[in-house]
């Protein structure tokens, strides 16, 4: 175990440093980027190392498996949801997370409003885009964002802080810059409040802040390849 927290401890340096870089590269502060550590599958040491290194974010895709490590984790590191929903697990999540950025439909929406509002409280949540249109992800269609951030703009319990995707896999930009352009769009609408743009993964995570993301979902690069199929 040893030997993987000091391999930790060295992706995390490597990836600090690239945020960094890249931050500059597009004229923001590194502190403008949050850094997301992915913890599927991942040991709670390890998460804990990362922690020690400066993660001050966690990004939780399963409710089971957080229920059974959250236990674990140090204390007061901010949560955010960021799998795959179902609306009998959103319970579990509003009140409890900080961000759950993987809503994608009005019934998700209507379902953490019901809850929030019950708990007097208001769940912020960030809407994922299906940018590539793959028919397998999930997502709303770039198309139909507009309509979906009117209806959830109704819900007095929800609040819409940003956007995340998660582009399909390729080495060319144009997905990232579609989302840019999306971001930057939505922004503009009267009334949006959005701040955040989640964009960035192990292989993408630079060029992700390069098209605007501030913040970036960073699993394998720093705990290593996962084990078992997610
Ligand atoms: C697993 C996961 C990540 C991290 O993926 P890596 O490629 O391992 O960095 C980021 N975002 C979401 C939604 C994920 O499910």
């Amino acid at each position: 175990m040893e030997d993987k927290r000091a391999q930790v401890r060295e992706n995390y340096a490597r990836i600090a440093a690239n945020i960094a870089e890249a931050a500059d590269k597009s004229g923001r502060r590194p502190e403008d980027i949050a850094f997301m550590a992915v913890t599927k599958t991942v040991d709670p040491v390890l998460v804990n190392e990362a922690i020690d290194c400066g993660i001050r974010l966690l990004g939780e895709n399963r409710v089971q498996e957080w229920q059974s490590k959250r236990e674990a984790y140090r204390p007061g590191i901010p949560v955010d949801f960021i799998g795959a929903l179902q609306a009998n697990k959103v319970k579990y999540l509003v009140g409890q997370v900080r961000l759950i950025q993987s809503i994608d439909r009005l019934s998700l929406a209507k379902e953490v409003e019901r809850i929030a509002a019950k708990r007097e409280l208001v769940q912020d949540i960030l809407l994922e885009v299906n940018i590539g249109g793959e028919e397998t992800k999930s997502g709303v269609t770039p198309e139909g964002l507009p309509a979906l951030l009117d209806e959830v703009a109704e819900l007095p319990h929800v609040r819409v802080r940003g956007l995340m995707t998660i582009p399909p896999p390729t080495s060319d930009t144009r997905f990232l810059e579609a989302m840019q352009a999306l971001f930057l769009r939505m922004q503009e609408r009267p009334g949006a409040d959005l701040s955040i743009l989640s964009m960035g993964m192990s292989g993408d995570y630079a060029e992700a802040i390069r098209f605007g993301s501030n913040l970036v979902r960073v699993g394998s690069a720093l705990f290593g390849a996962r084990h078992y199929p997610t």
